[in-house]
């Protein structure tokens, strides 16, 4: 977060690290140079090779193994990260996990309660007083209409060692240098501490060079794969050696994460006040404090700081410690600082996720970068990879063409693109508190710039950092309690000022339901719709505020939840979510119609077309509210096909809408969803004109045939 700054040096070693990289990549097909020849036999060439083992990766390749695509990681690092970076889960993120073997549910679990992460406190000190405090979280926020699971607070590396676990269930193992001893890498595998250092596209596969070292020996192995998949974070060397740029506002704000331990902190917290984050701001130091788990006592101080008067090194641990605890109010006997890292906040997205004929593809970070406000960029890497999934998998499995991949990007990019819109504008509310308290961090980035500017040249910078802590110093001044009270005028204007901030929602927000669960792809694997007048629906401008989820069922939404109850579980009662109906394991589309005639002759004719292009689809017959018997009218109706399944509507006391209201559609309309729950295409009423000709029309845009 922004806030005014401190100390340090040598900025630049961290954030200005030297493409070392040997070669950027064209996409000029080379043949099998310097390969053994057996790489041209197709058993040895891994389908989907995915770099970098962080929250992305493993969620793609959990999703990808589950659809049936051979894939393997390939991980920089030669242990996971246990410094926690993301930690806010969205809604739509746990909906996916909640289709991995019970992820979510271990999620909700294993994550601290609600009660000690629903506020944003902002203080003087976290001992001293509160200057005002924001709930985070809304009745409706838990009553499960908009989704079957809510959002959660859990420490992205917790999350990663869930993933890795879940890996290892469906028969990945972790292998370092032992794991390619002469031979290829395998499927289902995760390569610890081997980088990839260079990509060579050729008519067969890509060719992925990695670097690794053994007994201070640098080693080289080759990969061949048939897609590449660069989920290596901000940084990406995939996207760097294919040429990508990157489009959008660089360095931000330059910041150190100190992540530490302390149970005495976490306990009073707990008892005194409990929240997930901690403005902090007082004469002596300012900062943000992330409290990742109360119980556990696991924090992360960001601190913003300014290359190069500050330094980098001038945080070590005992100096992070004395800032720690003026930002709480006292001395911590047990603190344990257990890495400092430096960040740059970037606000930028790649202007192409795609290389080399569609075979590089970039997710995650990789693929566009936000500044942490709102908790958008894991969660926004995830849903990448939940696109991208089927979409491998149909190409793989031979339903749809390689073509069907430039669909990844039209959905993908203009989400990323909002979205890093969304978290400037939730950044800008986080700065309207400290501008509030007369601490305006624009002024601080602007005093910087003029020092670099001016003096930067001639003072030598011990000096010119002594004149940049002086003015922070002055600036923090502002805060001091002599200033900073009700009773003194400008302190009293400035507390109102910062209460009117809160009461009308303008500080940062966490949430964001219309964004989480409403993004909607306007083009892409789908049939569009038109509004009355002709034109694409454009989506609402962001506002960087909380704005609740509306239903919809206009093609590239997702699905909307509501609890339905299996029909043909006679003797008992198995009420599952309407998202539940769509397949994690299995390359499936799912038609939603009504038990009526004309939905069945039209189910019909979509499961004749979709056999006929190999493509699995089930059929959801949703009876209205109150029936009690389907399974005998759908059976006949269907016949001879039997992938189909009958459920009714449980509708909620506070919504007693039927499921053909919350679509905004008529009970004779009807809904296809793709794998990943978008809607593909739907019809509000019957199909006008020849029902086959339609389906084949369909299919055929949105798998690209
Ligand atoms: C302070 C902070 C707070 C945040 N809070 C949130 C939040 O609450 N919610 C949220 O959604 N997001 C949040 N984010 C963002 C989130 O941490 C990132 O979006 C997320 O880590 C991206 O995941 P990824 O898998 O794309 O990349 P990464 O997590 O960066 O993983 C990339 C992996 O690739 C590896 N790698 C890199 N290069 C190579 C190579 N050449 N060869 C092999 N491997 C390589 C790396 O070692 C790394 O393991 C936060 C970020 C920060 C800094």
């Amino acid at each position: 977060m922004g806030v005014l700054g401190f100390t340090v040096k040598r900025f630049d070693t961290f954030f200005h690290i030297k493409n070392k990289f040997r070669r950027q990549i064209s996409c000029v097909y080379t043949q099998n140079r310097g390969l053994s020849s057996d790489y041209t036999n197709n058993d040895s060439i891994l389908p989907v090779l995915i770099v970098g083992a962080g929250p992305v990766g493993l969620v793609l390749s959990v999703l990808l193994t589950k659809l049936g695509v051979k894939c393997a990681v390939l991980e920089r690092s030669t242990t996971f990260s246990k410094h926690p970076q993301a930690h806010f889960i969205n809604n739509r993120s746990m909906e996916v996990f909640r289709k991995l073997d019970g992820l979510a549910e271990e999620i909700q679990r294993s994550q601290p309660p609600v009660e000690l992460w629903r506020k944003f406190i902002y203080c003087t000190s976290l001992t001293g007083s509160v200057i005002g405090s924001v709930d985070h979280m809304q009745t409706q926020d838990f009553d499960h209409i908009s989704s079957p699971v809510s959002v959660a607070h859990f420490s992205q590396y917790k999350l990663n060692a869930l993933l890795i676990k879940q890996l290892e269930a469906i028969g990945f193992t972790i292998c370092g240098h032992e794991g390619l001893n002469h031979r290829h890498l395998a499927e289902r595998e995760i390569l610890m501490g081997h980088s990839c250092i260079s990509a060579e596209p050729n008519n067969n596969f890509i060719n992925v060079t990695t670097s690794s070292v053994k007994e201070g020996k640098h080693i080289e192995n080759q990969i061949p794969c048939r897609f590449l998949v660069g989920a290596d974070g901000a940084g990406s060397t995939v996207r760097n050696l294919v040429g990508i740029e990157m489009r959008g506002e660089k360095d931000i704000q330059k910041l150190v994460s100190v992540h530490f331990l302390s149970r005495e902190l976490g306990q009073y917290l707990m008892y005194e006040k409990p929240g997930m984050l901690f403005f902090i701001f007082n004469p002596g130091a300012i900062g943000v404090l992330v409290a990742h788990d109360l119980k556990q006592g696991e924090f992360i101080l960001q601190m913003p700081f300014y290359p190069p008067q500050q330094k980098f090194e001038d945080f070590t641990s005992e100096t992070c410690k004395g800032l720690i605890f003026k930002l709480v109010g006292r001395e911590l006997a047990d603190i344990n600082v257990v890495d400092i890292k430096p960040w740059v906040m970037h606000a930028e997205v790649a202007e192409k996720y795609l290389a080399c004929d569609n075979r590089i593809i970039l997710a995650g970070d990789a693929a566009h970068r936000f500044p942490p406000a709102g908790g958008f960029g894991m969660n926004t890497g995830i849903q990448d990879a939940h696109n991208l999934a089927w979409k491998l998998a149909a190409i793989i499995k031979g339903i749809a063409p390689v073509s069907i991949l430039p669909t990844y990007e039209m959905e993908r990019r203009p989400i990323a693109i909002f979205n890093t819109d969304l978290s400037i504008q939730n950044f800008q509310a986080a700065m309207a508190v400290p501008a509030a308290l007369g601490l305006d961090p624009a002024t601080a980035n602007s005093v910087h710039q003029v020092i670099n500017n001016t003096v930067g040249s001639i003072l030598p910078s011990t000096i010119q950092k002594t004149l940049l802590d002086g003015i922070f110093s002055l600036g923090r001044a502002q805060l001091s309690d002599f200033v900073l009270n009700e009773n003194n005028p400008l302190g009293s204007s400035r507390l109102a000022k910062v209460r009117r901030i809160f009461e009308e929602g303008k500080s940062l927000q966490l949430q964001f339901p219309a964004e989480d669960l409403g993004f909607r792809y306007r083009e892409g694997a789908l049939v569009p719709e038109i509004d009355s007048e002709g034109a694409p629906v454009k989506p609402e401008p962001p506002t960087g505020r909380r704005r609740e989820y509306i239903p919809s069922a206009d093609p590239g939404s997702r699905l909307p939840h509501m609890n339905v109850k299996l029909l043909s579980e006679v003797k008992k009662e198995v009420i599952i979510s309407t998202l539940d109906l769509i397949s994690g394991d299995k390359l499936e589309f799912l038609l939603i119609i009504a038990p009526i005639d004309s939905s069945y002759r039209l189910a019909l004719t979509v499961l004749k077309v979709a056999n006929e292009h190999n493509i699995s689809v089930k059929v959801c017959v949703m009876w209205p509210n109150g029936s009690v018997n389907g399974d005998a009218r759908t059976n006949t109706s269907l016949a001879p096909w039997e992938n189909y399944v009958d459920v009714v509507e449980v509708r909620q006391p506070s919504n007693s809408s039927s499921w053909w209201d919350i679509c905004k559609m008529t009970h004779r309309g009807a809904i296809l969803v793709r794998p990943d729950d978008h809607i593909a295409w739907r019809v509000k009423s019957a199909v006008v004109g020849d029902i086959r000709v339609e389906m084949k029309r369909v299919f055929s845009t949105i798998l690209g045939l």
